[in-house]
């Protein structure tokens, strides 16, 4: 993302103009746009005729005080300067992943000089495309990082008892440290009951109640297997510097893989946490609140500027296809790399903040390359602390 530049004419007062992505604060005044500085709708409706690249604009309302507008957003005349100057930090994932990876890898060349590698299980049913790319891409990197890893298919007719059949064998499997289960299940398959039917130390999806139980009573991190997704977004702010303690965050989804443990896991690294949901009255002003903002509900660039903070920290869990050429042009409107790949693919991602809400944050994980990045290493990680714990 890049800097947000500020323009003022010399008709406009000194506080009013435009901000754009694509010229130096320096160079020649943008022509006037009078029908621009009166209303920021008139202003948006001219800048999709035109094609102009301008992001926001200061003008003065009648009654009030000039105002920045950044798409529905109005912020302060004051934060201007600190918008205009912000150079976002992009939280790259998949470095974090890499660096988490090769930690793993040395942990398991360690393990496998004293022992056994450790082992991961993984249970398959039934031929969802979606599902065989995650669970191959899961047992490439098994082999990549040393890991032992086998991997069940059963039919997608298979029943909820031959399933738990199957996860008590591999319970009781002394090379077998992690047992994951790729979700979804098919319908008449009882899920609650077989991921309950793990072994919880070797949950290393952690959804098991015991595990959850345990993450909610406060156990140390190194002692407890918590959900990949969540813990990867713990892993991205450590090793990102970006301080936890005393800072407000909130969390916008409430999923038992995403949202809740991940309000735990923030409340338990002493931030101040507030869930938001589908029922919360006025989030836009809740989310403006957080030092640190989640987004975890999939809906496509639901997170608008208005919502964030300037200086937030944005984490955007959210992974949405969008296949239309409205939609591109809506997320992406300048991006010509977003626009390239859209034309090859016909469909690119977007995660559940809006680009534009990018502008305002001081970091935030992009989409893809963020917090999608981390959950495979985190399962690694996983297993690695499975067999570890288990095995002592
Ligand atoms: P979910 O469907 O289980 O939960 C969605 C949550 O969002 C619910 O708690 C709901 O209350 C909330 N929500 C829905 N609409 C809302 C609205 N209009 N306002 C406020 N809250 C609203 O979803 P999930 O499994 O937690 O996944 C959320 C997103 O994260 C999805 O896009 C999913 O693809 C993505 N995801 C990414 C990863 C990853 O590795 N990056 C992992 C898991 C999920």
């Amino acid at each position: 993302m890049c800097c947000l530049n500020i323009y003022a004419r010399e008709k406009l007062l000194p506080e009013e103009g435009f901000l754009s992505s694509d010229h130096p604060f320096n160079s020649p005044p943008i022509p006037a746009q009078p029908e621009a500085k009166r209303h920021s709708s008139t202003w948006e409706s001219h800048r999709q005729k035109n094609g102009s690249k301008h992001l926001a604009v200061i003008r003065r309302s009648p009654g009030s005080g000039p105002h920045l507008i950044l798409g529905q957003a109005r912020y302060p005349v004051d934060m201007a300067s600190t918008i205009t100057n912000n150079v976002p930090r992009v939280l790259d994932g998949i470095a974090i992943a890499a660096q988490i990876k090769s930690e793993l890898a040395e942990q398991v060349a360690s393990a496998r000089r004293l022992g056994p590698a450790p082992g991961l299980a993984v249970i398959l049913v039934g031929e969802v495309p979606a599902s065989q790319i995650y669970v191959r891409s899961k047992v490439k990197t098994c082999g990549e990082l040393g890991i032992y890893s086998e991997l069940h298919t059963p039919s997608a007719n298979a029943t909820t008892e031959e399933l738990l059949d199957l996860v008590a064998s591999l319970n009781s499997r002394d090379e077998i440290d992690g047992i994951l289960i790729q979700l979804p299940l098919p319908q008449h398959v009882d899920t609650t009951r077989l991921l309950e039917a793990i072994a919880p130390q070797k949950d290393v999806d952690g959804f098991h109640p015991i595990n959850a139980g345990r993450l909610l009573n406060g156990s140390p991190v190194e002692k407890v297997l918590a959900p990949c997704t969540p813990a990867g977004i713990m892993e991205i702010l450590r090793r990102s510097g970006i301080s936890v303690r005393g800072k407000r965050a909130v969390v916008i989804g409430r999923s038992n893989i995403v949202g809740k443990p991940l309000a735990v896991m923030l409340v338990n690294a002493s931030a101040t946490v507030t869930v938001c949901h589908s029922q919360t009255t006025d989030l836009a002003a809740v989310a403006r609140e957080a030092d640190i903002l989640v987004a975890a509900i999939g809906r496509p660039g639901f997170v608008t500027p208005e919502m964030v903070r300037p200086g937030a920290t944005i984490i955007d869990v959210g992974i949405n296809r969008i296949a239309t050429t409205e939609d591109l042009e809506r997320f992406f409107p300048d991006d010509q790399a977003r626009h390239a790949s859209f034309a090859k693919r016909g469909s690119t991602l977007v995660g559940d903040v809006h680009p534009a809400a990018f502008a305002v944050s001081a970091a935030y994980t992009p989409v893809p390359g963020g917090v999608g990045a981390l959950t495979i290493a985190m399962l690694m990680a996983n297993t690695v602390k499975a067999a570890r714990l288990r095995r002592g």
